[in-house]
């Protein structure tokens, strides 16, 4: 039987409670009869790590994923450490080391969800948003001089590449195509940013020649949240810079009803190195440790790690299991205004994908 071999790091906060949860869907998946199994090995670095030993993972670390089918990632963020000592230290790590420069993040609204948006409905609102996810405002150039004088100073250097920008650009358009409505929305913000935005621009219409059957359209990131909130139904795909996607992505998931839900992949789309799946929201710390984190954000990086692995029908099982969970309000975390724990969730989606499978074989 077909072995795929799963990096786990949970990270800070309530990665700890999500991705032990998402990796009992996985094993729930596997001992369902899927035709393949799972082994799993468990990292165990963040805050803790740092803590013992002053780094969130150790310098040989990349070399201890680097045979991994995939990597399975909680969160990095804790109460005790700045914030850009955890993310630098560890994801950031693990997406620049293995070049994952496609970070990708599907939307929808879920069964049993109740989105914000009154006017929209459930089909409205089905995006993927393709963030860049390897150089752009994230770059890390710059640096800061004259710290705590009068004449401080400090950069922060948005580098974009014809490679890297032309490399996102292709692998949208390249996602609009598989999508049935074959639309992509390629969001600048190139009338204030008037150089490498205008890059942006000017690249994005020479890869379009290559798919003359996607229909596609610029708009200015501002204007895009408006957009997003008053005319959902004209988005699909969407491709954005590092931060503007950042930024438009935890938007996309409010309206889709929590960050609890949302998921994403950092993919290497030539596969060198194995790519990472984690939900968008961060360790959580106003609940973390309590039990009460929405794991729907994880089971639903699986279903996008299940598609990674070219696991296709396993990943359709997952999403209908998901589904059937949110479709029940009795089984909805409190970010959905419910009063179900972790493990309840968990339990019916794992029961979910067990019972699925009692009906296949009888
Ligand atoms: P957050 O996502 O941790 O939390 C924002 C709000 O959403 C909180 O009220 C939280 O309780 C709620 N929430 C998030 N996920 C939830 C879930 N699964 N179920 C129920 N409620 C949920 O964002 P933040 O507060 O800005 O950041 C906290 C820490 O996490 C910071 O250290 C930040 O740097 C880090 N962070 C890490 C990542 C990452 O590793 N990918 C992403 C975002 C934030
Ligand atoms: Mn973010």
């Amino acid at each position: 039987m077909k072995t795929y071999q799963i990096a786990t790091i949970p990270g800070d906060g309530i990665g700890k409670e999500v991705v032990p949860a998402g990796q009992q869907v996985l094993a729930a998946l596997a001992a369902g009869g899927a035709g393949f199994q799972f082994e799993f090995e468990d990292f165990d670095w963040g805050g803790d790590y740092y803590r013992k030993h002053g780094v969130m993972m150790p310098a040989d670390g990349l070399d201890a994923l680097r045979g991994k089918d995939a990597i399975l990632f909680g969160s990095a963020g804790d109460p005790d450490i700045a914030d850009h000592i955890t993310l630098w230290g560890l994801r950031l790590k693990i997406c620049q080391g293995f070049d994952q420069y496609a970070n990708v993040r599907p939307t929808r609204i879920l069964p049993g969800i109740d989105g914000p948006l009154k006017r929209c409905k459930q089909e409205d609102l089905n995006w993927v948003i393709v963030r860049e996810n390897s150089e752009g405002e994230y770059s890390g150039v710059g640096g800061r001089v004259h710290q705590g004088h009068p004449i401080e100073a400090a950069t922060d250097v948005s580098m974009m590449t014809r490679v890297g920008v032309e490399r996102i650009l292709r692998f949208a358009f390249k996602l609009a195509q598989s999508r049935p409505r074959k639309l992509l929305t390629v969001i600048t913000k190139s009338n204030a940013q008037r150089h490498a935005m205008v890059m942006w621009d000017e690249i994005a219409l020479e890869v379009s020649r290559d798919f003359p059957d996607v229909k596609w359209d610029k708009e200015l990131v501002d204007a895009a949240t408006a957009r997003m909130v008053n005319r959902p139904a004209t988005l699909d795909t969407i491709v954005a810079t590092n931060l503007h996607a950042d930024i438009l992505s935890d938007l996309a998931a409010a309206l889709a009803g929590s960050l609890g839900i949302a998921p994403t992949g950092n993919i290497d789309p030539e596969r060198r190195y194995p790519s990472m799946f984690e939900p968008i929201h961060g360790s959580a710390f106003d609940i973390m440790g309590k039990g009460l984190a929405n794991p729907v954000g994880t089971f639903w990086s699986v279903v996008m790690l299940l598609e990674h692995l070219g696991e296709n029908e396993a990943a359709k099982r997952v999403m209908q299991a998901i589904e059937s969970v949110t479709a029940n309000p009795s089984l909805h975390t409190g970010d959905l205004g419910g009063s179900a724990t972790t493990a309840e969730v968990t339990r019916a989606v794992c029961d979910f994908l067990g019972g699925a499978q009692q009906r296949k074989a009888a």
